[in-house]
C-alpha cells in the first residue's frame, strides 16, 4: 500500500504501481512545436494517469487514466512525421506519468531510436525520483535506459520556485540518464543558459 505524508506527498511500495494494472493507453495532448517542455523546439506528448496526485499538480485532469484519447498509429506516425522538422530537437514525454504508461512511451521512444537514431533527444518528466526507478519493474526500467533525461520527483507545494528552468519546485532534477547509468553517480543536465 502506498503511503501519503504529512507534505502531501505520495510514497508508493517498490513496483507497487504498474502499467499493466492501470494504464488504458490514453493521451491527454499532444504539442508539437513547443519551446517550455525542455531545450530548443520540441514535440511533447501527454499521458493520461498519475498515482502521485501531488497537491498543486499542474495537470490534474491527465491524473485520470481514462481523460484523453486512446493512442493510435496515426498519432503516432504524426509525432514521428512532426519530429522530421530539421529545427525539433527532441521528443519530450509529460503527463500524466510517462512511466505508468509505457505500453505507450516504450513503442513511441523505440520508433523515435528506429527513425532518428541519436539525432533527436528524448526527454520525459516523472513523479519517480531517479533512486525510486533504478528498482522499479522492468518497463520502467527499460523507458529509463532510453531516454537522455529525465526530470525526476513529485512536485511539491512547499518547494515550489518559478524562477526554476523546466521543473516547478527545487527538490526536482534533470538527470543525464546514459551518463548517470555509466557512472553510478547522478550526473546533471545543464546547458550554457545555466552557467
Ligand atoms: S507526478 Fe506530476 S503529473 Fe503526477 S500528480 Fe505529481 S505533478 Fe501531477
Amino acid at each position: 500500500m502506498s503511503t501519503k505524508l504529512s507534505n502531501g506527498i505520495t510514497v508508493p511500495e517498490k513496483q507497487e504501481w504498474r502499467t499493466e494494472d492501470l494504464s488504458l493507453s490514453n493521451i491527454a495532448d499532444y504539442k508539437p512545436f513547443i519551446m517550455v517542455d525542455g531545450p530548443g523546439v520540441r514535440c511533447s506528448v501527454y499521458v493520461s494517469g498519475c498515482k502521485f496526485l501531488c497537491p498543486g499538480c499542474y495537470n490534474v485532469a491527465a491524473q485520470n487514466f481514462n481523460y484523453g484519447t486512446p493512442y493510435s498509429k496515426a498519432l503516432e506516425d504524426q509525432i514521428i512525421d512532426d519530429l522530421r522538422q530539421p529545427y525539433v530537437q527532441g521528443l519530450t514525454l509529460l503527463g500524466g506519468e510517462p512511466f505508468l504508461n509505457t505500453g505507450v512511451t516504450l513503442q513511441l521512444v523505440r520508433r523515435v531510436r528506429e527513425e532518428f537514431g541519436h539525432t533527436k533527444d528524448i526527454w520525459s518528466w516523472t513523479g519517480y525520483t531517479w533512486e525510486e526507478l533504478l528498482e522499479e519493474t522492468d518497463d520502467k526500467k527499460a523507458l529509463l535506459k532510453a531516454i537522455d533525461v529525465v526530470v525526476d520527483g513529485r512536485f511539491i507545494q512547499a518547494l515550489m520556485d518559478l524562477t526554476l528552468r523546466f521543473r516547478g519546485s527545487s527538490n526536482q532534477r534533470m538527470i543525464r540518464v546514459p551518463e548517470s547509468l555509466q557512472t553510478g553517480e547522478i550526473v546533471l543536465w545543464t546547458d550554457e543558459y545555466d552557467q
